[in-house]
């Protein structure tokens, strides 16, 4: 802990100061251009790896950044889903799933999930995934399930009325990112062989 008060002291002191006339902006506007999903997983860190700002991206984090498909009733997701696309305007939704991912991970290898009943109930928004990758065998099978997955969850996106309405009409485009840790290269899924810098 004392790491992050550390931190905040850091910011305050150095970081805070050299964009005040931003966070003063900021103090009475939210106008967030891209919706960006991603893995709560502590490596993936979505301002860093596209270089935003404060103010730029509206980040909704899942284990194995999993979207559930809409169904009516209470659902932090989809009401987070709801604000930032109906509210906020995003134009951009980004799905982004990453290598080495332990959700995607215990999927494919088949762990022992008995102990953690959430968790096997939560990865059961995987489903559609797993049916999607289950030609690849062996280490292959982790990253096809990652990619899958990213699919799979774009698919999911889409069936929120919010989302559903903002593809009709052409408002909002969804991109389905691979972020690969050990070279920090991030692949457009939804179009195989493209970097995302360049698809973008
Ligand atoms: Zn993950």
């Amino acid at each position: 802990m004392q790491d992050l008060t550390e931190g905040v002291a850091r910011f305050q002191r150095d970081i805070y100061p050299a964009k005040a006339e931003l966070f003063a902006h900021l103090a009475a506007t939210h106008r967030p251009t891209t919706l960006f999903i991603s893995c709560s997983d502590a490596r993936v860190v979505p301002e860093l790896l596209t270089q935003s700002e404060p103010g730029e991206l509206f980040v909704i984090r899942t284990a194995g950044n999993l979207v559930p498909a809409y169904t009516p009733g209470s659902d932090g997701v989809a009401a987070s889903i709801e604000y930032a696309v109906a509210v906020l305007g995003v134009r951009d939704i980004v799905v982004c799933g990453h290598s080495a991912c332990g959700a995607m991970t215990a999927l494919a290898e088949n762990h022992d999930l008995s102990g953690a009943p959430a968790i096997a109930d939560w990865l059961r928004h995987a489903d559609a995934s797993r049916a999607r990758a289950t030609a690849e065998t062996g280490a292959r099978k982790v990253d096809a399930l990652v990619r899958e997955n990213v699919l799979a969850q774009l698919a999911n996106l889409a069936t929120h009325p919010s989302v559903a309405r903002a593809l009709a009409e052409h408002t909002v485009t969804l991109h389905g990112w691979v972020y690969d840790i050990p070279t920090g290269s991030v692949e457009d899924v939804a179009a195989p062989g493209r970097q995302a810098a360049r698809a973008a």
